[in-house]
């Protein structure tokens, strides 16, 4: 049985991050960006006001207030066609392109307007002591220039990222895209969840966890349904689901008389790179390799017990996931915190018991939640993180530190 850490070595090891490939803006949410990615225009495209008021030559307001004649208006979207001269200004609203010959805007708050034999428009008075030439006015190109860079390969696209490529015309980009992850829950006592249980039957709770878990992750979960306890029905359903970048199997790898899923990877030529680990839940995990056109699928057995499943694949299938992203072999954040109360910690195999913590300014608090092992989903959902005990017996004493994984939902 290997260790953890070798574990992880053995599975980044084998996650190579997928080719770049065009992706549209609105699948692009969270993916790494492969091009650098230029403006095709200024922006602002032109000198724009960033307030509602009126567009003035500022040395008008050298004496902190003036009575101007109103020469127009102008709203976003429409273009001045008077140039504002001493004596005169032009109504501006928010982003609309700042007339010629202005130099600054003055806010509507600080303006009252009366009629005028002057303008149809009337007059305006305007209150602006120290009005500057260039205040309240964004000119052309301030956030950045045509053919200026403005994000680099390897951003991670974010909601904002996917406004800024639509801002210089894109309606899609180059970017690692989502791996496909198929997730097959195996046992002849599973139905779906929309059924009554019969005898002896239970509800796959597995399959649409680790779905859910996979968008987590930022994989494109394929959930595959229920596949049965018998060697026929495993390799149709096994064979099918290597389509996908990752194949995600949840029972079936113990050591019980229908545990048959090795066997069955065996006979599809499913490499085994490593089964057990010393961890606890989660002894029976089951990894290999299969090769793919492009790259090698990972194949991921992860015990049946839903505690197991969703531990196994957040410390080995989401940094593996991450890592096709090209976002590095990274798992779930951890921290240190103090022990609330003390934890007994028993045998060769490190622990990562449900817990909740708890950070203040104080600082950070870990209380190992009570629950009843591997088989305990309903246990597992007080829980927001997972803290780690090193194997080994020892009796963690509370106050004592510990390495906390922080669940993030
Ligand atoms: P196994 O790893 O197949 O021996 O399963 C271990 C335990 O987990 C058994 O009690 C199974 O009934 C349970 N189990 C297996 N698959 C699932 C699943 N998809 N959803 C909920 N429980 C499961
Ligand atoms: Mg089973």
């Amino acid at each position: 049985m290997i260790s953890v850490t070798e574990a992880l070595e053995h599975v980044a090891r084998h996650a190579q991050p997928r080719p770049a490939a065009e992706v549209p803006l609105a699948d692009a949410l969270g993916l790494v960006l492969a091009e650098d990615v230029a403006g095709d225009v200024d922006s602002p495209p032109h000198d724009k006001s960033i307030v509602d008021g009126y567009a003035v030559v500022a040395a008008d307001l050298a004496e902190g207030d003036a009575r101007l004649a109103i020469l127009e208006e102008v709203v976003a979207g429409s273009i001045p066609s008077r140039p504002v001269t001493r004596g005169a200004t032009t109504r501006i609203m928010t982003g609309a392109p700042l007339p010629e010959g202005a130099d600054a805007v003055v806010m509507i708050e600080r303006s009252d307007v009366s009629p005028s034999p002057h303008s149809p428009l009337g007059e305006a008075r305007l209150r602006a002591v120290g009005l500057k030439p260039g205040q309240n006015i964004m000119r052309r190109g301030a956030s950045f220039q045509r053919g200026e860079v403005v994000l680099r390969a390897g951003a991670t696209l974010r909601p904002i990222e996917i406004g800024l490529l639509c801002e210089v015309g894109r309606i899609a980009a180059r970017a690692v895209p989502q791996s496909t992850v198929a997730i097959l829950a195996t046992g002849n006592e599973l139905v779906p969840a929309g059924d009554v249980p019969g005898p002896g039957q239970i509800r796959n709770s597995n399959g649409p966890m680790l779905a859910a878990q996979v968008v987590r992750a930022g994989g494109r979960p394929i959930d595959l349904g229920v596949g049965r306890d018998d060697r026929e029905a495993l390799r149709r359903a096994i064979a099918a689901g290597l389509a996908a970048d990752v194949l995600v199997l949840s029972g079936g790898v113990s050591a019980g008389v229908l545990d048959l899923v090795p066997g069955v990877f065996a006979e599809l030529g499913i490499e085994e790179i490593f089964h057990k680990v010393r961890l606890k839940p989660g002894k029976p995990l089951w990894f290999g390799v299969h090769a793919g056109e492009l790259a090698p699928k990972l194949v991921f057995g992860l015990p049946g017990n839903p505690v197991s499943s969703f531990v196994c694949f957040e410390l080995f299938v989401r940094p593996a996931i991450a890592q096709m992203a090209g976002r590095g072999f990274t798992g779930l954040a951890t921290r240190q915190a103090t022990l609330t109360e003390p934890f007994v910690q028993r045998g060769e195999r490190p622990a990562y018991h449900p817990a909740v913590l708890r950070q203040s300014a104080a600082g950070a608090t870990v209380a190992p939640l009570a629950w009843r092992g591997s088989a305990d989903l309903r246990g597992l959902s007080a829980a927001n993180a997972l803290v780690h005990f090193p194997a080994g017996d020892r009796s963690f004493e509370a106050g004592e530190f510990a390495e906390v994984l922080l669940l993030d939902f």
